[in-house]
């Protein structure tokens, strides 16, 4: 399951896939680091996870 989002500092869009980070098993905020894989900066991605197991996604610097 990947998604784009846009990356904060170059603008370019980028997959994030969120499998390999997130477990969707835990509801709550989620805060992981992962590194723009077209200029090398670091994001912060925020995923909150509801007790449905819907998740909304978050990513800054
Ligand atoms: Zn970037």
């Amino acid at each position: 399951m990947d998604q784009f989002y846009q990356c904060p500092y170059c603008g370019e869009q980028d997959a994030l896939d969120l499998e390999s980070d997130v477990d969707m098993d835990s509801p709550g905020d989620q805060v992981f680091v992962r590194d723009c894989s077209v200029c090398c900066q670091p994001w912060t991605v925020t995923v909150h996870v509801a007790p449905d197991g819907t998740t909304s996604v978050n990513v800054g610097r």
